[in-house]
């Protein structure tokens, strides 16, 4: 059996946040104080995940991605990891993390039945780590990817968010660490989405991205292509009440930097990228620098359409079961689950919520997410 959207989409693919708690506490992603949580009673469990993806993997999804919140916090995570690895047609399972976590437990993830580990990456300096993701420390971070590939999940990839004025600096620093170790290195689209406000004036942030324009939003001014905001000011520009929060859409936009200009930048020092085909890239382009190991990819889900390769659907914490990470609608399966439904009723509900996953995002349209914020979506 096999889910196909209304646009003939085949979803094979699930990503399962499973936590909504974090120990990071990234700019663009969450509040410093952190973001609402729910009860640990409101948590799917572990034998209620499991049930999930045999059910999922019954309608032909292949591919399941563990994430959160930060999935390393969950205790017993390996546990989850050796029971969806029992399932025999799920050909692919990975996890996204932060890493911080990882030393400790990735050999036994491995072991577990982990194909694949992403991890979450967006600089290479410890103070400015520091000031991303306020939490943490890059010495275990380091760790956790040299465990990872002593323990075999190998290409590892690592994926950052460039963002102008903070990280971009580091783009090429970041590609060269493809040459001559088997990391795909890539390169995600900042989403400047103010996730727990709903901030939603993505019109203005379209109209930023386009070609030399720039558009005036309240008494900011917004430029394209122009390098107005370096990090220090960008903090500056923090209502002090903020600074403590997280970035709002306005200085995510300042912020956004496209796949396009990442790439020349890196293609302009070290020389240009060959295409390289990657079977679990998935709406990554990727290339490789010339002799490398590894590979260096683009996730521009900003600058280029990628839903309509779009192959997967994504399940919160909670239970929800939610078409597309950019745009609200879910359906609850954690009520049916815990009310004796059987599994053709949740299978039912997968299917009619396969059915209404939208054609494509509408961020163009200024229609933005809100409700849920990124850590409780997963990614
Ligand atoms: N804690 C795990 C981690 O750090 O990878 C998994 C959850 S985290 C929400 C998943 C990914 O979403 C991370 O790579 C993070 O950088 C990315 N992310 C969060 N907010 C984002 C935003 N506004 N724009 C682009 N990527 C974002």
């Amino acid at each position: 059996m096999q889910m196909i959207d209304s646009y003939g989409r085949t979803i094979d693919y699930l990503r399962v946040s499973v936590t909504d708690r974090c120990n990071f506490r990234c700019v663009y992603c969450m509040p410093e104080e952190g973001a609402p949580i729910a009860p640990k009673s409101e948590i799917l469990t572990f034998e209620e995940i499991e049930r999930l993806m045999r059910i999922g993997a019954e309608l032909g999804v292949r591919k399941v991605r563990l994430t959160g919140g930060e999935p390393l916090v969950r205790r017993d995570i390996v546990d989850l990891v050796g029971r969806v690895g029992a399932i025999s047609s799920i050909e692919d399972l990975s996890m996204t993390t932060n890493g911080f976590l990882l030393a400790r437990c990735a050999s036994d993830l491995a072991k577990a039945g982990l194909n694949r580990i992403n991890i979450s990456l967006d600089t290479l300096r410890p103070e400015r780590f520091q000031a991303i993701a306020r939490r943490g420390n890059l010495e275990d971070v380091h760790a956790g990817i040299d465990a990872s590939l002593q323990a075999g999940m190998t290409p590892i990839k690592l994926n950052c968010v460039a963002m102008r004025g903070v990280n971009d600096d580091e783009v090429v620093e970041f590609a060269k660490l493809s040459l001559e170790s088997p990391f795909d290195v890539r390169f995600i689209e900042l989403m400047p989405i103010n996730w727990s406000t709903g901030d939603d004036s993505m019109n203005e942030f379209f109209a930023l991205s386009a070609p030399n324009g720039y558009k005036k939003s309240g008494n900011v001014t917004l430029y394209a292509n122009e390098d107005v905001a370096t990090f220090k000011n960008t903090f500056k520009m923090m209502d002090p009440a903020e600074q403590r929060g997280m970035l709002n859409s306005s200085q995510m936009r300042r912020m956004f930097i496209s796949a396009g200009e990442i790439q020349s930048k890196i293609e302009s020092v070290l020389g240009p990228m060959e295409p390289a085909e990657i079977i679990t890239n998935g709406p990554a382009r990727s290339f490789r620098l010339k002799g490398a190991v590894g590979t260096v990819g683009f996730i521009s889900q900003i600058t280029n359409d990628i839903c309509a390769r779009c192959n997967r659907m994504r399940i919160t914490a909670e239970g929800f079961l939610r078409p597309c990470l950019m745009a609200d609608g879910e359906v609850d399966l954690r009520t049916p689950l815990r009310s004796c439904a059987t599994d053709d009723d949740i299978k039912e509900l997968f299917l009619t919520t396969v059915r209404h996953k939208p054609k494509e995002h509408r961020l163009e349209d200024g229609i933005a997410p809100v409700g849920r914020n990124m850590s409780q979506l997963g990614g």
